[in-house]
């Protein structure tokens, strides 16, 4: 049946689905099933059935938990058919939430090392004993001007800002992140076109969709992006997809090219130079919205300004990426590539394109993978059209907080250091190296559902510096789960999944704008059951707190009686000086930053919160449309001064309120006005957040700042382009996910586990025989630092000459504590600068308060190859650049499964190798500010302390 019929039969929701797929919201109090176990008598099983989101991935789709009203335990979650972006839909990792929640091994109580890190000796502390002290050295901290050694480093959030906020109430610029090793270089190429980070594709309207990666099993935004590229397939849309595996995305595509890795943008700027020598594209699109007189006054002032000079010039810039050249690079055939740019070119503006980690994760300038690909949208103008690529701010929805405390006034050079003043965001993955190199120390470092251990290259050089107590003071693990990083922290402290805590989150699945809602799902039943919750340690398993609690608290402690200017942002409003409760949040936000939802909350009888508690989700906004082309309203504008580019600048401030298009902050005018949006042809548009307001085809910003040769899309040759391989080298593809695993988080879900618990080695036949390996055999794989020991798997299904290995796997504890499930038992030895580490125990059968744990039949849980990796990181995003140079041989008979053996000394030379590949803003800046304002920052400090800091001349100079 057609998921996209629509029927009187079907769900009223969003989900458009057969009714009987969901319990109508109407009889959500009590849910009535037949109990299977008791087949066959008849007995009836009564359910509560709760909202929650998923933290499994980033897509937080829709949960309904099944609560039994009896026991208040969850019997299962299934979709949640009132969300807007899931739709009642579900990967596997959704419904396993269950498995989380009442997993044997997980973490119930906050615990203490006791003896030295590392050594895994534990002692159960109450939340008073660790919350004091993490916050008395917070407090030390800052009333020291010690800001810079407070950090906070997140993996994934799962909300939008919450803790952002935290940390600018502290007045610290301490925010850390995964995005370094995840999706810079996707980012920075759509944000050097756009301003805005992300792309929200309309797969479900388009007529071609274009994905570079294996987006539908595994992308960004998973599960809602994968039932719309379906739904597109429907209505006939041609699928293609760059992928150098046959991944399932690749399976389902009516084109399906595995390139050389690292050779995509080539293919992409053949497609364009396709378009723009065969005037295929949008010229009135690309007239109205490029910044292309920007760019023929900077870089061709020898011609005048005009459009179609900027279009002779055009054809110049980019004939040299011919479908000849694209297939040298590739290896595609010439044929196919002219095959896809046919299809490209007759799709127009029903073009939707994604690329997320994949090739922009995997090379060096990686990034112009994503400004490539964009660039065929901007050709098209396929940009924020049905069935086209919208900009992520278009179709996601934030909220204005409770409060919103003031920028830090400090700059944290470990995060943002001076060699990387264009990264997208924190330089995370160097941290080791830096606090190891004197660059500076940390007091209270919190890891949040995070595992630089594991998930960052160079782990070995991680354990070195969080060993250390002179370099990480004290180390704070807030984790639903026992990691690799846990192992060397002072505090482990149980935080909860999906149906344990609250958040609010907006994601750009579609064309629309949505807000979804978090909660702990058993304090929601409890107040249906009219019982009141105060704290959600009442209702966690154990003491599993809730992180917002957490944070209150926290900051509480900090700041006792307020004198530090803390204390404020965490009191409520409606009761002064007292603490602000969880529910006072929320229903702040929901009732006065929420287009619609007081009014249909109203209709229903319930307050915003309640409505929010009930049905977990609430669509703002349907068919955004092109936020860009809207005008701007004359009460915005306000003694307006025009300049030469026709950027409009007024003096009125910015207004409160959503849907307003972020125009970046640092163009005032001379005058101090603010930039509002751009005069086309007479009418003020809201336009770009660009420097220029425009779609940057010239980013003026990479040739100020020392990139000039960067300062167009244009193709680099990656760190394992053929030329840079040695003879006998491979390249080795490390960045793909299994479709039920999610990176560190879902060890903890046994059915996942058991549907995949292995990482074989990718290998195609003829390097298979070249080799002399077989499936099953075990391979040797060299990388610059070290090397691993892993099980090949010998198939067509990859590119000759490449090697692939998931980096979902090769999980491993070193005692007994840990998740059994999906983590090997290892030793770990050092010597020098000599790290080995060798798989003592697979995962076997085990008793708990869990069945299923004896029947535990699988024992591989895969090897670790990260530790194997140095930091590569791409000197202009930031980005980490995954793919690896490799040799792979025949296992040594010495060699045993998920053996690693890593050199630290070459390890270190790798960083400082990549650092000399870097432009310093104190070289390069042209303004003497660190970093161009303009640019996305998490948390963003005061603008004064963006001012490089000025050198004082020593005698001798
Ligand atoms: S893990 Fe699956 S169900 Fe959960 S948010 Fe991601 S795509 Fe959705």
């Amino acid at each position: 049946m057609s998921i996209t019929k629509k029927d009187e039969t079907f769900y009223p929701g969003p989900s458009h689905s057969a009714l009987a797929a969901f319990p109508p919201k109407e009889r959500w109090d009590d849910w009535v099933e037949l109990d299977s176990r008791a087949w066959p008598r008849r007995v009836e099983k009564h359910s509560m059935l709760v909202p929650t989101t998923c933290f499994n991935c980033e897509s937080a789709c829709g949960l309904l938990a099944y609560v039994d009203p009896e026991t208040l335990t969850v019997r299962k979650f299934e979709g949640n058919p009132e969300h807007p972006a899931s739709r009642g839909r579900n990967c596997a990792k959704g419904p396993a939430t269950l498995n989380q929640v009442y997993d044997p091994d997980r973490i119930l109580y906050p615990l203490k090392r006791t003896g030295k890190r590392g050594e895994g000796h534990w002692a159960r502390v109450s939340w008073d004993e660790a919350v004091n002290d993490i916050a008395s050295r917070i407090r030390k901290a800052i009333q020291e001007g010690r800001h810079n050694e407070v950090m906070y480093h997140v993996g994934r959030p799962g909300e939008d800002g919450y803790t952002e906020r935290v940390l600018a109430a502290w007045g610290v610029d301490g925010h850390n992140s995964h995005t370094n090793i995840c999706s810079s270089s996707g980012r920075a190429g759509y944000h050097y076109w756009m301003g805005l980070d992300r792309p929200s594709p309309d797969h479900a309207n388009a007529d071609v969709i274009l994905l570079i990666s294996s987006h539908l099993e595994a992308g960004h935004y998973f599960n809602p992006h994968a039932q719309r590229i379906i739904e597109g397939k429907e209505r006939g849309a041609k699928l293609i997809v760059f992928d150098v595996r046959l991944s399932n995305s690749a399976t389902h595509a009516d084109q399906w090219v595995s390139p050389y890795p690292g050779s995509e943008a080539a293919i992409l700027l053949a497609i364009a130079n396709h378009l723009i020598q065969h005037n295929l594209y949008n010229r009135e699109f690309v007239h109205r919205w490029w910044n292309w007189q920007e760019y023929m006054l900077v870089e061709r002032p020898d011609v005048s300004p005009t459009f179609e000079n900027f279009e002779s010039t055009l054809k110049d810039l980019y004939k040299e990426y011919t479908f000849a050249f694209a297939a040298n690079e590739s290896g595609v055939d010439a044929t196919v590539i002219e095959e896809i740019a046919t299809l490209v070119a007759k799709a127009g503006t029903r073009l939707s394109t994604h690329t997320w980690r994949s090739a922009t994760a995997g090379n060096l300038s990686g990034w112009q993978v994503s400004r490539s690909l964009f660039m065929l949208n901007a050709l098209l103008g396929a940009i924020a059209t049905e069935g086209g690529t919208y900009p992520n701010a278009w179709n996601k929805f934030v909220p204005r907080p409770l409060y919103t405390p003031p920028h830090p006034h400090v700059w944290n050079p470990l995060t943002w250091p001076i060699e990387y003043p264009l990264a997208m965001n924190e330089l995370s993955f160097l941290l080791p190296h830096f606090l190891k190199e004197g660059r500076g120390k940390l007091e209270v470092y919190f890891t949040r559902v995070y595992n630089p251990v594991w998930t960052n290259p160079d782990g070995f050089t991680w354990i070195e510096a969080l060993s250390d107590e002179k370099l990480v003071g004290l180390h704070v693990a807030l984790t639903p789960t026992w990691s690799e990083t846990a192992y060397f922290a002072d505090y482990v402290l149980p935080m909860g999944v999906s149906s344990e805590r609250h958040d609010i989150h907006s994601y750009e699945t579609h064309d629309a704008q949505w807000l979804g809602f978090r909660q702990p799902v058993l304090r929601t039943a409890q107040e249906r059951l009219s019982k009141s919750v105060t704290d959600t340690r009442q209702v966690n398993p154990g003491e599993v707190w809730e992180e917002n609690e957490f944070w209150i608290e926290l900051s509480w402690r900090i700041d006792p009686d307020g004198t530090m200017g803390i204390r404020q942002f965490f009191e409520s409003k409606q009761r002064p000086g007292e603490k602000l409760t969880v529910d006072e949040y929320y229903a702040h936000i929901f009732e006065h930053s929420v287009p619609g939802l007081p009014e249909r909350a109203t209709a229903e009888g319930l307050t915003p919160l309640a409505y929010m508690r009930r049905y977990g989700a609430f669509e703002v906004q349907k068919k955004i449309g092109a936020v860009h082309d809207q005008s701007v309203p004359t009460e915005e504008l306000e003694d307006i001064h025009i300049d030469t580019l026709g950027r409009v600048f007024t003096r009125k401030p910015r207004p409160a309120g959503p849907n307003i298009v972020p125009l970046p902050t640092l163009d005032n005018d001379s005058e101090g006005r603010r930039l509002v949006g751009i005069d086309l042809d007479g009418t003020i548009v809201r336009g770009f957040p660009t420097p220029s307001g425009r779609l940057e085809f010239f980013s003026r910003t990479l040739k100020e700042w020392g990139w000039p040769e960067c300062a167009l899309p244009s193709y680099q040759r990656s760190h394992v382009h053929p030329q840079q391989l040695e003879a006998g080298q491979m390249v080795l593809i490390p960045t793909f996910r299994l479709p039920v695993h999610i990176h560190t988080r879902s060890a903890n879900a046994k059915w996942l586990d058991e549907i995949a618990h292995t990482n074989p080695l990718w290998l195609h036949t003829s390097d298979a025989a070249r080799i002399g390996v077989h499936t099953g055999d075990l391979v040797r794989v060299e990388t610059e630092i070290g090397h691993f020991v892993v099980k090949a798997w010998v198939t067509e299904g990859i590119r000759p000459g490449v090697v692939g290995c998931s980096h979902h796997m090769g999980r491993w504890k070193l005692s007994n504590d840990g998740q059994r499930q999906l983590m090997a038992t290892v030793s770990l030895e050092h010597q020098g600068q000599r790290w080995t580490l060798r798989r003592e125990k697979g995962v076997e059968a085990y008793s708990s308060a869990d069945a299923d744990s004896q029947r535990i039949w699988w024992t591989d849980a895969g090897v670790h190859q990260n530790l194997t990796f140095p930091v590569h990181p791409d000197p202009i995003s930031g980005m980490h650049c995954w793919h690896q140079a490799v040799r792979v041989r025949k296992a040594d008979l010495q060699d045993r499964y998920g053996d690693i053996s890593v050199d630290s000394d070459k390890s270190y030379a790798a960083y400082k190798k990549w650092l000399d590949m870097t432009r310093p803003a104190d070289r390069v800046s042209p303004d003497g500010t660190r970093r161009p304002y303009w640019l996305l920052r998490p948390l963003k400090p005061g603008r004064e302390v963006y001012r490089l800091p000025v050198v004082k001349p020593t005698e001798t100079d």
